[in-house]
């Protein structure tokens, strides 16, 4: 098997991914694969800080395309818009 992409190991670190064989696959192959698990330990460290808004102690910063999904779904799950997008029009003052 393949390496597991980028975006499913995200998927895999920020718990969304559904219980199914592609998932199953997945984990297995990471589960014998160092390359694989240590990206998979680093984006659950990303996303394990920002959602304890530890982020500034990142050694490296993330790329950008990573956090910016990683801050996209980090919000959604407290409901409030994402630091660095765009502003919901509802979002009045002192939010
Ligand atoms: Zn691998």
């Amino acid at each position: 098997m393949a390496h597991v992409d980028s975006a499913h190991l995200l998927e895999l670190a920020l718990g969304n991914a559904a219980p199914g064989d592609d998932d199953a696959e997945a984990l297995l192959h990471v589960g014998d694969c160092d390359r694989c698990r240590d990206e998979l330990g680093m984006l659950i460290r990303l996303v394990t800080a920002a959602r304890t808004a530890t982020a500034v102690d990142l050694p490296i910063p993330p790329p950008e395309h990573i956090w910016l999904r990683i801050t996209r779904e980090v919000s959604r799950e407290r409901g409030t818009p994402p630091p660095r997008d765009r502003p919901r029009p509802d979002a009045g003052p002192g939010s």
